[in-house]
């Protein structure tokens, strides 16, 4: 019942029309604008019902590139771990009843009134350590998804490919990375870390970057509108091995969010054939 026809390898990040539409919405949209994945954030998850949620997109035949998302590990205080832990044991278990692809994890940043990042790392890998086995058993890949230094304090204080990598090395199989060119395209590292990456390589999310950016947040450009050469980046992670989707993942407050969501999504898919 495509208007044009599936359009393989495009994924949307459920994100990207948040603001205009619910999750049960967005689903038999995602067919009909030719998206073949989806990869839905659980705060609509739990809005729809985990199970609801799982049987509509088998219903579409949609792939789940990814859920998002866990992490925010670093913790405070006894309470604080215990309740991290349990959260990301949720979300475990949510992308295993979705079968997704990966969990995507955006590790947290600093605890509240710490200066340690060194510390905060330790306790992502600690997290991540504590973690993994049952992820492992669940079948669930988890994805470590580097962000942009902007977002060491607050977000994640994982910030290149390079480092998501070390934390790979150490901790074995299982985990990978989630590739978003917003966070990683200016590093000058990329590329090599692309190739050492090879089949850890587990989601590659696309927009763009404008100049300027207006809100380091909530300003991300639709692919082919800012400074990446997305095509680029694409055809290395695909030279390394990854064959899955590209997903669209846009955070726009002034522009995309306040479109109505069928042109977004038209507007995704013409990109996604021209700019990515
Ligand atoms: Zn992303």
């Amino acid at each position: 019942m495509s208007a044009d026809g599936p359009c393989r390898g495009l994924s949307l990040n459920t994100a990207t029309v948040r603001q205009q539409w619910t999750l049960k919405e967005m689903i038999p949209a995602c067919r009909h604008f030719g998206f073949t994945g989806i990869s839905p954030w659980r705060d609509q998850i739990a809005a729809t019902g985990l199970g609801e949620t799982a049987q509509m997109i088998e219903g579409e035949g949609l792939a789940v590139t990814g859920v998002c998302r866990g992490g925010m590990f670093p913790w405070a205080d006894a309470a604080g771990r215990a309740a991290m832990l349990d959260d990301n044991r949720r979300a475990i278990e949510e992308a295993r009843t979705l079968g997704a692809e990966c969990l995507v994890l955006v590790v947290g940043g600093l605890p509240p009134g710490s200066k340690d990042i060194e510390g905060a790392r330790a306790m992502v890998a600690e997290a991540v350590d504590v973690l993994l086995p049952e992820a492992r058993a669940a079948g669930v890949p988890l994805a470590i998804e580097p962000l942009h230094p902007m977002y060491a304090a607050d977000r994640a204080c994982i910030n290149t490919l390079g480092q998501a990598l070390d934390l790979c090395d150490l901790l074995g199989d299982g985990l990978g990375v989630a590739l978003d060119v917003y966070h990683v395209w200016w590093d000058p590292m990329l590329s090599a870390e692309i190739e050492r990456a090879g089949q850890r390589l587990l989601a590659f999310h696309v927009c763009d970057w404008l100049v300027p950016t207006r809100d380091l947040l909530l300003d991300r450009g639709m692919m082919g509108d800012g400074v990446i050469d997305i095509p680029a980046i694409r055809r290395q992670v695909q030279a390394a091995g990854f064959a899955g989707h590209a997903e669209v993942e846009i955070f726009s407050a002034e522009t995309w969010w306040t479109r109505p969501p069928e042109e977004v999504l038209a507007t995704c898919r013409e990109r996604y054939l021209t700019a990515v």
